[in-house]
């Protein structure tokens, strides 16, 4: 039976509500929910059947559910209540939850510390402005990974997928083992946008062709997808005329970016970054409503599951010193902001405090690729903090760099450290 009232709560069960939870509880937490509109725990690793989660966090390459499970029975372990089948229609400021279920209609629900776990969503044909006819047999890499993977049949039978994010690469080659033909995949960017290890494993070992700057023009068919007319862009993204093509095909994939979910951080008066769509946190992943933390995909899009889970941990480390009232209120801070070659970086404001404490991993995404040895470097005020050899930088492939404790004594008084990506 779940209560009205918690020390903390998280709406999302996948690895970054899951993290956080457990570490909530391991943090002195008496009470922790996880709210999850799916009847399962696990969110989006359920249907990750593939290999490579787990990599880095346990040094060992496996599937999403098995990866999933080890989280989901520590948490069944350490008595966090669970609340499946319930969708968060609504939250506020003073974090009040709104749950709406089959079972127990709409429950309000009061929490100390919020967690929003909430993940990320595909972006859709409508989002792109495809052009042509609008038959059956377009449908994001996701949601044919879903049908494949957890319910059992195919979308059709000769595929052509728009966009080398890593679900459409994933896609491609598993479709392929269940016998279908991926005629190729489509790039409009002149570089992949999914990590290199998927494109050769998932492209290259199966000899399916990748297309950079390409797109498709029009899609093809009546009631059902016959063909797609494909065309190259130039560096402004414009068609180049004269370089159509008809590929014959019965689906097309769309995998064309993530977008974080943050409906509920709209209506709790979070404020979002325009660069991440996601919220703007420092490195507890507090948002800039106090008691509101957030984790993973919602927050940026990760590559590795695993740095979901770690930014979980620290999220539910956060919401628990909220929840007792030990939560240090911060009394020096300082921005992040992407210099030359750099996206974003997460996360956006640091506490000097915290810094010293336990130093503090920045995470960033390099806008265009560097296919050659490179720094990443933080530098305020014209000074250089630190750097990091990395062997190439490439905007598929999350960049870390870490701040120590020491960096601390170098950052105070300074309003903003830069980050760059670089050729070495
Ligand atoms: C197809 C695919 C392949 C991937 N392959 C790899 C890989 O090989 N290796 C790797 O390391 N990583 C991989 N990843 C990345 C990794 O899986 C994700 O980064 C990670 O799962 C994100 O976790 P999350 O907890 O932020 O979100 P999710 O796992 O998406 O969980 C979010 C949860 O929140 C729930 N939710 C949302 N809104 C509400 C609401 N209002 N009320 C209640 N519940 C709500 C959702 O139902 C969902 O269960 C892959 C991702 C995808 C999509």
């Amino acid at each position: 039976m779940t209560k009205n009232e918690y020390d903390v709560v998280v709406v999302g069960s996948g690895p970054g509500g899951l993290a956080s939870a457990i570490e909530a509880k391991k943090n002195g937490t008496e009470d922790v929910l996880i709210i999850e509109r799916d009847t399962e725990l696990g969110g989006i690793l359920l249907q990750c059947i593939h290999n490579g989660f787990g990599v880095e966090l346990f040094k060992e390459d496996l599937p999403g559910p098995s990866y999933a499970q080890r989280f989901i029975q520590e948490a069944l372990d350490l008595k966090v209540d669970t609340l499946l089948d319930s969708m968060v229609l609504e939250a506020t400021p003073d974090r009040r939850l709104f749950v709406t279920s089959r079972k127990g209609g709409i429950q309000e629900i009061q929490a100390k510390a919020l967690i929003f776990a909430m993940g990320c969503r595909e972006r859709t044909r409508a989002q792109i402005r495809l052009p042509g006819t609008r038959p059956a047999g377009v449908y994001t890499a996701g949601t044919a990974q879903r049908w494949v993977n957890v319910e059992g049949f195919m979308p059709g039978k000769r595929f052509v997928i728009l966009g080398s994010g890593d679900i459409g690469m994933i896609m491609a080659r598993r479709l392929t083992f269940e016998g279908a033909k991926v005629e190729r995949v489509l790039e409009i960017m002149p570089f992949l946008s999914g990590l290199m290890r998927n494109y050769v494993q998932c492209l290259q070992d199966f000899d399916i062709p990748l297309q950079l700057q390409h797109t498709v023009k029009r899609i093809i068919g009546d009631r059902r997808v016959e063909a797609v007319e494909t065309v190259a862009v130039d560096e402004r993204f414009q068609p180049i005329d004269g370089t159509e093509e008809i590929i014959p095909c019965d689906t097309l994939l769309l995998s064309v970016g993530l977008i974080p979910e943050n409906e509920l951080s709209r209506q709790a008066g979070i404020t979002l970054d325009p660069l991440t769509s996601g919220p703007i946190v420092d490195s507890r992943f507090q948002t800039s409503v106090p008691g509101i933390f957030s984790a993973g995909n919602v927050v940026h899009v990760y590559d590795l599951v695993d740095w979901v889970t770690q930014a979980g941990f620290e999220a539910g480390r956060g919401a628990a010193l909220y929840a007792q009232g030990k939560l240090p209120v911060s009394t020096s801070t300082i921005q992040t902001a992407g210099g030359d070659n750099v996206r974003y970086v997460v996360p956006q404001r640091i506490d000097l405090e915290a810094l010293a404490q336990s130093g503090i991993p920045l995470q960033m995404r390099a806008r265009l690729p560097i296919e050659e040895p490179a720094w990443v470097e933080a530098v305020t005020n014209g000074q250089q903090i630190t750097r990091r050899a990395l062997p190439y930088a490439r905007p598929g492939e999350m960049v870390t760099l870490n701040l120590r404790p020491d960096h601390a004594d170098d950052l105070r008084g300074a309003d903003t450290i830069t980050l760059n990506i670089m050729k070495r």
